[in-house]
């Protein structure tokens, strides 16, 4: 809200920074507030202190709501899912002033948007376009598996209903979100919801950030049938219909005749029987993760009592080696040292096992950035290509095969590089990939960042049909982090792979051999 107000980059970002950290805290923020001692957290400063205190003391922030009048986000939201710059929206505002939705609407509809200085029939034409989308309207661009996720968990949790759309399915990146409920009354409630800025004519909700969200009604004897609908692709659901109505979706696939199809594989038209899909539960430990030792936030020790808590056997310290550039890298004599520290978790932690591990980048020659020496000494060693991402396809390929080759090289991390929203895949050659990961032994990372997701679910089934093996890892720079297991192990469901394609499903011994 301080960036649409206007105020300094610096000022946003450093709110920003200190609601992560908040959220991360194992201790209420409440508490510390009261105690006199958030200021011990770094990046937390006199004035955002204050502004805690405040919230804590009174519940509210004074600020907070002279700038929700200030910025308007009901015009905000509204306006960008139509397509216009929050600074747009508030300066449309002002000059017609109008500070709801609907006047927007009417004012679009009337014709008056042309006498705002600086908007012409053109961008006029573009915003009918954009009201007339509005029936069934898609974000500017999609969300975020993780930022997707909670949006729509939240306002299912607080409308008592099921969250669906492209999230249900655990899509990559989300355009379509929908929450299924019997309750009549919800439209009422869902208005109301923080999450929830302004409501169109035909009922779809708009978040400040402009993604629309659809509320469903449907009667509990239909209710299966319309979470159905609201949660597969339109070419799966096509393919299925006509739909019979039935309270759960359970008795709509056995009244269609049709085994049941987790969300994950209802993405093109099939009726096939899906086999027993890999779990979260399956998996027993992480092999990719940094600490503090690169660009990680916490200590060897603390990764593995998160990884002990999520219930592991094992986890590997994969930090990064010089090259990767942007962030720190573990020099040969950088690995000895954290072997030490390694040694030492091992002994306090037993039987719980931590992995000596490395993501050694790989050059543009092919060639690993540490010595075999180094890398002789490690339990675990994943390969990455970081720069040169663009290089084309037959010089990428070769270089990502030879470092594949690598008889110390265990597995290849996030192998298409995409950074979603950012960056797209890279041309490496899947195919050639799985035959050398067949001849080798070598893995095929399925990264779980949420901008990464990677490979994604189409291309571990090519990799599992190969009989490639894949392993389901969170990156993780966090203790916090370890929980993208899920956006993991979910992509690898939509890849219809089942716990027996991923290596990290199996005891620590297996994990060794190779
Ligand atoms: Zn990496
Ligand atoms: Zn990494």
């Amino acid at each position: 809200m301080l960036d649409l107000a206007g105020s300094s980059y610096y000022t946003a970002r450093a709110y920003r920074r200190a609601a992560e950290l908040v959220r991360g805290l194992a201790t209420p923020v409440a508490e510390l507030v009261r105690e006199g001692r958030v200021r011990e957290l770094r990046g937390i400063g006199p004035g955002i202190e204050a502004r805690l205190r405040e919230l804590v003391e009174t519940g509210r922030i004074e600020e907070l709501d002279e700038l929700e009048r200030e910025v308007r986000p009901e015009l905000v939201g509204f306006g960008r899912l139509l397509g216009l710059s929050p600074k747009r929206s508030v300066e449309i505002g002002e000059f017609l002033g109008i500070t709801t939705a609907a006047e927007f609407r009417e004012a679009i509809e009337a014709g008056r948007l042309t006498s705002v200085p600086g908007i012409g029939p053109k961008t006029e034409a573009k915003l009918r376009a954009g009201l007339a989308a509005a029936a069934r309207p898609r974000p500017r661009r999609g969300l975020t598996l993780n930022r997707a996720r909670a949006l729509v968990e939240g306002i299912a949790a607080a409308l008592g209903g099921v969250a669906a759309g492209d999230p249900r399915r655990w899509a990559d990146s989300s355009e379509r979100f929908v929450i299924v409920t019997t309750d009549n009354n919800a439209l009422e409630l869902f208005a109301q919801l923080p999450q929830i800025v302004a409501v169109t004519e035909t009922g779809v909700g708009v978040t400040v950030e402009g993604v629309p969200v659809e509320l469903v009604i449907a009667p509990s004897n239909a209710f299966g049938t319309a979470l159905l609908r609201a949660t597969g692709t339109d070419a799966y659901v096509e393919a299925l219909e006509p739909l019979p109505e039935a309270p759960a979706e359970e008795d709509v696939y056995a009244r269609l005749g049709v085994p049941y199809c987790p969300p994950e594989l209802r993405e093109e038209a099939h009726r096939r029987a899906p086999p027993t899909l890999v779990q979260v539960e399956d998996i027993r430990g992480d092999l990719h993760c940094h600490t503090t030792w690169s660009d990680g936030k916490a200590s060897v020790l603390e990764m593995a009592e998160g990884a002990i808590a999520r219930g592991y056997e094992y986890l590997a310290i994969c930090d990064h080696t010089p090259s990767v550039g942007a962030v720190p890298g573990l020099t040969a004599d950088d690995v000895l040292r954290q072997g030490e520290e390694i040694a030492a978790a091992n002994e306090a932690l037993a039987p719980f096992r931590v992995l000596r591990g490395i993501e050694c980048d790989i050059l543009r020659d092919g060639s690993l950035d540490l010595p075999d020496s180094v890398l002789a000494e490690l339990d675990w060693v994943q390969a990455s290509v970081h720069g040169g991402q663009r290089m084309p396809a037959r010089e990428l390929t070769a270089r990502t095969l030879e470092a594949m080759r690598h008889r110390y090289v265990r597995c290849l991390s996030h192998p298409k590089g995409r950074i979603i929203n950012h960056r797209p895949e890279n041309a490496l050659d899947l195919d050639q990939a799985f035959e050398v990961a067949l001849e080798t032994g070598v893995a095929l990372e399925v990264n779980g960042l949420p901008d990464r997701l990677d490979l994604r679910g189409e291309h571990v089934r090519r990799a599992t049909e190969a009989g490639v093996k894949i392993v389901a890892s969170t990156d993780a720079h966090s203790v916090r982090g370890l929980g993208n297991m899920q956006l993991a192990v979910h992509t690898a469901r939509r890849g219809w792979a089942t716990a027996a394609d991923v290596l990290n499903t199996q005891p620590l011994e297996s994990i060794l051999r190779r």
